[in-house]
């Protein structure tokens, strides 16, 4: 299935299996950067790779089969589905012996690995949807308006209205219209139309909410629709593009597209400022790993930030869920905690379970002085 929401990796994330580890699959499936015997081939060295990786892991014998196994369904899959296969990237999820199975088509295209655990490995799911944000692009003329939804490098018509301003100019010979009222006519016309785009607009935000509007329209309807937009849709109002409603989709997603990346990335320099002043201030934010877990264990995240493909091996105990930088002994319940291998992607998967945010930030930035890793609190306990 196509990985588009966060739901699909929060039911991912509840799998667990009390006997068995799971294989977690990452495989870049780029046909711009590679042809499809490249990435047969780069199938057949990470597949080989894990073989021999497993091979030498101390585990007892059931757990290890049952990842060979998963190995081997992967491998046949892969090898079967890539000849026809057009998405930047696969991720698979197995357990054999639990009979799970799940495959997911990314957009975005995964480093390749394959992480073999007590649970899935969550994280570059979670990193490629937190690169998408959800757009309603509006594109409006004198004589009709166009409503598009944005999403994951898809364009989609949603909705469409005509009003033709124009015609209106033919009744200027009626009687009875002097050209002051004709004016006013025209003008009131264009509130009207103006008005209409802009309640429909909001109608379409309490039905399917989107993050950003972008709009495409003259300085004049801009300026009118500003004034126009309810608060909720002002907030969100985040670009301009350069569109009419007779543009192609295709060039209208084009225009979207550059604007979303520049910004991301503005949105990505500002939440980084935003937790250095409130670090710098001794406010409402925590860095570095040992801190930031701890201050997940205890329920008190809001926002996590985490360095893109920064990982570290730490310890977890599977009772209370909670997670450790080197502790052998829960704190808690005085258990044993077992090793993970990204304590990282432990963190990701527990704050979306709290209902946090998870911001994955580029690196090289300002982060990477702070143990890359941080966190806005709600509450410091
Ligand atoms: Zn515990």
């Amino acid at each position: 299935m196509k990985l588009i929401n966060q739901d699909q990796i929060e039911k991912l994330a509840e799998f667990r299996s009390k006997d068995y580890f799971t294989t977690s699959f990452f495989l870049d499936t780029s046909r711009d950067r590679m042809t499809k015997k490249e990435i047969q081939l780069s199938l057949k060295n990470l597949i080989n790779r894990s073989h021999s990786r497993l091979e030498k892991r101390n585990l007892d014998d059931k757990k290890k089969e049952s990842l060979f196994e998963d190995l081997k369904k992967i491998q046949d899959y892969c090898t079967q589905k890539i000849p026809f296969y057009d998405d930047y990237g696969l991720a698979i999820v197995s357990c054999h012996k639990e009979d799970f199975w799940e495959v997911f088509n990314l957009v975005k295209s995964p480093r390749n690995m394959v992480i073999f655990d007590r649970n899935p490995y969550v994280r570059p799911l979670s990193a490629i949807l937190e690169q998408y944000h959800r757009i309603c692009a509006l594109v409006i003329d004198k004589k009709e308006a166009k409503w598009y939804d944005i999403y994951m490098g898809e364009i989609d018509l949603m909705d469409q209205m005509e009003t033709d301003l124009s015609k209106h100019k033919g009744e200027t010979g009626r009687e009875g219209f002097g050209s002051q009222s004709l004016e006013k006519h025209l003008s009131s016309l264009f509130q009207t139309h103006i008005k209409k785009a802009s309640n429909h607009t909001f109608e379409l935000f309490k039905k399917d909410s989107f993050d950003w509007l972008f709009v495409g329209a003259s300085e004049e309807y801009l300026k009118e629709l500003k004034s126009q937009f309810h608060p909720y849709l002002k907030e969100r109002m985040k670009g301009v593009i350069k569109a009419k409603p007779s543009d192609s989709p295709d060039q209208i997603l084009r225009e979207a597209l550059e604007i979303k990346e520049d910004l991301k990335k503005k949105e990505q320099k500002q939440l980084v400022k935003d937790f250095e002043s409130e670090i710098k201030r001794g406010g409402l934010a925590v860095s570095g790993i040992r801190n930031t877990i701890r201050s997940l264990n205890k329920g008190e995240v809001k926002t996590l930030l985490v360095t893109r493909g920064f990982s570290k091996p730490g310890r977890l105990c599977l009772k209370c869920r909670y997670i450790y930088f080197d502790e052998e002994e829960c704190k808690a319940c005085k258990g044993k905690t077992i090793p993970v291998i990204d304590v990282i992607d432990e963190a990701v998967e527990a704050a979306m379970n709290l209902n946090c945010q998870v911001k994955h930030i580029n690196p090289p930035s300002r982060l990477d002085r702070y143990g890359g890793i941080g966190a806005f609190l709600r509450f410091k306990s």
